[in-house]
């Protein structure tokens, strides 16, 4: 016989079930609950007490062994359930039977959404003959569309038959086996063990639930509890359907449901008039608060914040709180947040397994296998450069990621030759070999013994053990590490079991396609680091809350699109097809449903609460209230929503890092230093190093650090170390102090410096064998041929040193350079036949220790300069020097100002020929011509091109250089005024357009943060 007791929402009948349950025996009563968590507080009485899924697995067996031989039930996972789908749709497609879903058929997504949609159809308990029936009464559908639905019945019987004929079930295969089971039992006049059984916990049943418990209260005393009120459609939607059905024989049971317990007056009438016709406001009382925040982190702290004062207060017990959500999902730093605060939760802290380090630690070994050439050379460097190598290995990832990014590896096998020569490290050996020896193709079983094998080798529990015990990580970090490998090491035992119902279980696959199957399924897992505290709040999802009393509920995520939240229906048919399917009897969940199952779960919430409820909310351009908060204030004449602000004073702090930001915002730089050393100074950095304060932004005023910058710096210069400090002492700095470059990886492309040599050495050979000529038009055919060999032979040199890789881009790039040197070699001709200059040398060092030292006695100092001059022309006694560039050259206003090169340069090639230099300029290889001249007046127009004799003066006027004594003269004063500033300890940014484009100190000056930052404020006024 079936009862059906109603129960009004924020009642409860569970006492009522155990008290009968107890006056029963033991093994003649079960109490069937909807969740893991009910049936352990009825376990807790002594009751027993299963799931649904559970008893269907009893029911199954129980019939089965009366009727025929025991059945053994098979339940397989869903990924075996997409697996064998999968199958299905290859041979149909094979077939050519699926004009319709052909080209979805390879899709992931397209094969999870057909998983959903055969466990709806199974569900709902149809038969293949059903749907297919149901389907050909289908009227008014489209060709297109009958073709959909043939594809989806023969998709459907087909999963069916392989279930049946491999004995396997899927969830709803499982309750049709015990549907069935029972129905043959009932018919046979048998009888389960069972003498009453007791539903709780549940709001809807789907149509094979609904048909188990209508044969099962043929044969035992069955009570179902079900959240109902005749008078309230509008909440009880989605129950509707299951009261409708059950009370088609159900026994309605009159019981007083008991309130869970006495409630604050407004939290009463909530959960007795929310969405009553009959409802009339009344005025609100404490127990009902709306709260709006700016923001999602400024909802949590409010939250967190009161409940910190209420535990400092101890107004309240941790147990008597819960926060409440739509979706945990949504809130997985949680924990975290609690922990600042110092509040105990009751919430399990956990991590997603494919996003363990140990887990990427495995997906990388098994990428290094499958690739090839620079792809697989950059998978090895990204495997050894993961920071478990250093527990694993014991390898230096700096080191690797410093040989990585100075040579473009192409052969993996070169690169583990260079780290194991670089850092001998005999751990990489042995992996490496191991790895060797993964096969390119295998099935899923030996691959996940391989990998499990694999895995136990790295002993990472072991090592992060030991790690832990020696207070080199943390605890979180040890759990992490060792629940990972045994996640892992189970799921590689359990993969090879969803496979084995399929084709790909027989059939070999790749090394990609394993790890891809293996990401997958750790895809769905997670890792759990921490036991539940018991003791603290608790962190509910509103899904699970049948029962659930606390003295006080935090509702936050009050808004749109978050709570409610209305999942998609499956696509493959949406809300108007399943109306039309439901009228042919086939009722699959609609969107509708999802409405009805959301407002019973804010019921839910706002039912746990006895003494207060908070609801909270933000609001933003994309999302609104949610349409709860507006139907909780209409349920009261006089609720208003309290808007809530952020900023906390100093003295009203309740976690440290609400202290430091409160401390930070007021100023007070000695709470702060007192809070931790350096935290005043960090707070007001920003702040130090516009107002140029001393000790900041570049400007060390300590003697003694001013003396070893000084002993850093030196006493030898090149023109660009000069250079540096002129156009930014702040770079200079960080590049020749610090000695930090910018960070540029090898690439595949060539970096410009690199070009820049190889063209530099390209030319140096070929007006080495020039020397003293005259190059002449008739030539130009011969002359190109030298060119392009010279040009061929330096290319092959540079890439067997690996400083360039010979691939696409550079076949691309080369020709490019080619014709960059060609048009050189047409300009270098003309300039040969229009003038007298003769090239007399390439390639000329200067200043090197003990050899050609060049040295300037500047304000008392003696310094030394280095560098070398590209080519040095001749006319008479005359010389020109000449320097390649590349890219842009130098303006000649900044000549003797910020470029150094071409002054310093005419002074040592004057010290170092002991003629007469007349002067020496810049030649631009990407525009083939002579740029930036500079001659002194006299010799002005003996060069066939345009040159300039001016040097800024002391007041910053243009004037003429008259000679080299003039010049030298100029380049001292200039000197002397670097040498006092950085003397001075003068290393303050000065920032111009596009500095930073190549700048190592760019993230370390924060001149675009502080630029920002300084707009704003004169935006501001
Ligand atoms: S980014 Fe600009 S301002 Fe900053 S250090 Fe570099 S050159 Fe100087």
């Amino acid at each position: 016989m079936l009862h059906l007791l109603c129960v009004p929402s924020g009642s409860t009948v569970t006492d009522f079930f155990y008290q009968k349950a107890l006056q029963q025996k033991f093994e003649e009563t079960v109490l069937v609950a909807s969740s893991e968590a009910l049936v352990e507080k009825a376990r807790m009485q002594g009751i027993r007490a299963v799931t649904f899924d559970a008893l269907a697995n009893a029911v199954a067996e129980q019939c089965s062994a009366q009727l025929h031989e025991r059945l053994v039930v098979r339940k397989i996972s869903r990924k075996a359930q997409e697996l064998i789908l999968q199958d299905i749709l290859d041979r149909l497609q094979e077939e050519g039977r699926l004009p319709y879903f052909g080209r979805m058929s390879g899709k992931k997504g397209f094969v999870r959404s057909l998983v959903s949609l055969m466990e709806q159809i199974g569900s709902c308990g149809a038969t293949a003959e059903e749907i297919e029936t149901a389907f050909a009464h289908w009227d008014g559908r489209s060709p297109v569309y009958r073709q959909k639905d043939r594809e989806i019945a023969v998709i459907y019987r087909e999963y069916l038959l392989y279930l049946i004929q491999n004995n396997i079930y899927d969830m709803s295969g499982l309750y049709r086996v015990a549907a069935e089971e029972l129905a043959a039992l009932r018919k046979a006049g048998g009888a389960v063990t069972w003498k009453a059984l007791y539903f709780t916990g549940f709001y809807r049943f789907d149509a094979l639930q609904l048909v188990i418990i209508r044969l099962l209260s043929q044969i035992c005393d069955l009570w179902v509890a079900l959240p109902y009120e005749p008078g309230r459609p509008e909440l009880y939607g989605a129950a509707e359907f299951t009261y409708g059905d059950l009370m088609r024989y159900a026994t309605p049971e009159r019981l007083p449901a008991v309130p869970v317990s006495a409630r604050a007056a407004s939290l009463r009438h909530i959960v007795r008039n929310l969405r009553s016709p009959e409802m009339q406001p009344v005025p609100a009382d404490q127990g009902i608060e709306i709260w709006q925040l700016s923001d999602e982190n400024e909802e949590m702290r409010a939250v967190l914040r009161e409940i910190k004062q209420q535990l400092r207060g101890k107004t309240l017990k941790p147990s008597e709180i819960a926060v409440v959500v739509r979706r945990m999902e949504e809130y997985s730093g949680i924990r975290d947040l609690c922990d600042e605060y110092g509040i105990p939760v009751q919430a399990e802290d956990s991590a997603a397994l494919a996003a363990s380090p140990v887990f990427r630690f495995v997906s990388a070994i098994l990428e290094t296998v499958s690739l090839h050439g620079r792809e697989k050379a950059e998978s090895w460097i990204a495997f050894l450069t993961q920071p478990l190598q250093k527990i694993v290995l014991e390898l230096s990832t700096e080191t690797v990621i410093q040989l990585a990014g100075t040579n473009y590896y192409t052969d993996y096998r070169k690169f583990l030759a260079d780290i194991l020569e670089k850092t001998g490290c005999e751990g990489l050996r042995q992996l490496w070999q191991e790895i060797e020896a993964i096969p390119a193709e295998t099935t899923i079983q030996d691959y996940c013994d391989i990998t499990g094998r694999l895995l136990s080798l790295t002993e990472i529990p072991e090592k992060a053990g030991r790690l832990y015990r020696e207070g080199q990580i943390t605890l979180a970090g040890f759990k992490n590490m060792v629940c990972a490998c045994r996640e892992i090491l189970s799921l590689l035992q359990k993969l090879p079991q969803d496979y084995r119902f399929c084709r790909s279980a027989r059939q070999t696959t790749d090394c990609a396609g394993f790890a891809e199957a293996l990401a997958d399924a750790a895809g769905k897992m997670s890792l759990s680091l921490q036991p539940e505290n018991r003791e603290g709040i608790a962190f509910l999802s509103a899904v699970n809350l049948e029962d659930a009393v606390f003295k006080q509920v935090y509702v936050p995520g009050l808004r749109e699109n978050e709570f409610p939240f209305y999942k998609d229906e499956n696509w493959i048919y949406d809300d108007r097809e399943r109306a039309d399917l439901a009228v042919l009897g086939i009722t699959l969940p609609s969107s509708a449903d999802g409405y009805g199952e959301d407002i019973h779960f804010f019921m839910n919430a706002c039912a746990a609460a006895t003494e207060r409820l908070v609801l909270t909310f933000y609001a933003d351009e994309e999302h609104n209230a949610s349409p709860y908060i507006a139907e909780i204030l209409s349920l009261f004449s006089d609720l208003r929503v309290q808007v809530k602000t952020a900023g906390t004073a100093a003295a009203d702090s309740l976690s440290r890092e609400e202290l430091e930001l409160a401390l930070a915002r007021d100023g007070q730089t000695e709470a702060l230093k007192k809070l931790e050393p350096g935290l005043a100074e960090s707070a007001g950095s920003d702040r130090k190093r516009l107002q140029k304060a001393a000790g900041w932004n570049g400007n060390p005023d300590d003697a003694t650090l001013l003396q070893r910058i000084s002993r850093q710096i030196g006493d030898r210069f090149s023109a660009s170390k000069l250079e540096t400090y002129r156009s930014c002492p702040f770079q200079f700095l960080v590049t020749y102090v610090w000695q930090q470059k910018a960070a540029e990886a090898a690439g595949e492309d060539m970096d410009p410096m690199q070009r820049g040599s190889l063209l530099h050495r390209v030319l140096e050979k070929f007006i080495g064998r020039h020397l003293g000529e005259k190059l002449q038009q008739a030539q130009h055919a011969e002359l190109q041929q030298e060119l392009d060999e010279i040009f061929d032979a330096v290319c092959q040199e540079y890439a067997d040193k690996g400083w360039l890789y010979p691939g696409d881009f550079w076949q691309h790039d080369k020709e490019q350079q080619r014709n960059l040197l060609q048009r050189w070699l047409r300009s270098e001709i003309a300039y040969s036949e229009q003038g007298e200059w003769r090239p007399v040398s390439t390639e000329q060092s200067f200043g090197k220790k003990g050899k050609g030292e060049f040295a300037l006695d500047i304000n008392g100092r003696r310094i030394y300069l280095n560098g070398k001059i590209d080519r040095i022309d001749r006319a008479g006694d005359a010389y020109f020097i000449t320097d390649y560039k590349s890219g842009d050259t130098p303006n000649k206003k900044a000549f003797a100002d910020t470029d150094l090169q071409l002054p310093l340069y005419l002074l040592a090639a004057a010290m170092q020929n002991g003629g007469n230099v007349a002067g020496g300029g810049y030649y631009s290889l990407k525009d083939a011509e002579r740029k930036e001249s500079f001659m002194f007046p006299a010799a002005a127009d003996t060069v066939p091109w345009k040159t300039f004799s001016e040097a800024k003066d002391e007041n910053g006027t243009a004037t003429a250089v008259s000679d080299m004594e003039d010049l030298q003269a100029t380049l001292q004063r200039v000197l002397g005024d670097i040498l006092d500033h950085m003397g001075e300890g003068d290393f303050s940014p000065t920032p111009s357009k596009d500095c930073e484009r190549n700048c190592p100190a760019a993230e370390i000056c924060r001149f675009r943060v502080l630029t920002r930052n300084r707009e704003e404020e004169d935006l501001n006024g």
